[in-house]
């Protein structure tokens, strides 16, 4: 993939300061899904990434995680899991709660989404604490399953989520790094 490809990723992505609340710089990805050439591109370049690896199922978290994780998982014929926050998957879950810069959140899996011999690529469309990712990592060892790696589009390598990843033997890929 060449650096032309990413350039274009890139310049897609737009920045908002100060958004939700003061001091954060907010990566919108939507302006890569409004860019058919960018979205491609970014499907393509996952793709050639994690195919022919054995891996058998993506796991997307909600939400901005099913936008990249349902394509690729269709551009790789693979199966494609949700974690969903709490209330919305309608069979039986396991649940993961983990800490937010204040206060907590959960996050569900249907039981029967894995199993045992499935290798799995963890996919969302950013990586900056590492504590969603954490959790989704849980959820599907929970189910027996192998939580093999995991993609971002963009990763926050200053807020220490890549470390905390690593750390679960998570191997961390992402196509863009923003400080
Ligand atoms: P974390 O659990 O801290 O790694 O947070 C990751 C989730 O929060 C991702 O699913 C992102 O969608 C969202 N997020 C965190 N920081 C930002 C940011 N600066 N810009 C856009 N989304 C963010």
């Amino acid at each position: 993939m060449t650096e032309k490809t990413i350039a274009v990723i890139k310049q897609a992505i737009h920045t908002i300061e100060n958004y939700p609340i003061d001091g954060v710089m907010f990566r919108d990805i939507t302006g890569i899904l409004e860019n058919a050439e960018a979205f491609q591109a970014t499907i393509d370049l996952l793709k050639d990434k994690f195919e022919n690896q054995g891996f058998t199922k993506i796991v997307g978290t909600e939400a901005r995680g099913f936008l990249f994780g349902a394509p690729l998982a269709c551009a790789m014929g693979i199966g494609f899991v949700p974690v969903r926050k709490p209330g919305k998957l309608p069979r039986a879950t396991y649940a993961q709660s983990y800490q937010l810069e204040y206060g907590q959140d959960t996050l569900e899996i249907h039981q029967d989404a894995l199993v045992k011999e499935d290798k799995v690529l963890i996919v969302d469309d950013l990586l900056a604490t590492g504590g969603t990712i954490e959790a989704t990592t849980k959820l599907i060892q929970k189910l027996g399953a192998n939580p093999h790696s995991a993609a971002f589009v963009i990763s926050l390598p200053d807020l220490g989520g890549e470390e905390k990843l690593s750390q679960l033997d998570l191997n961390v890929y992402s196509i863009l790094q923003f400080e």
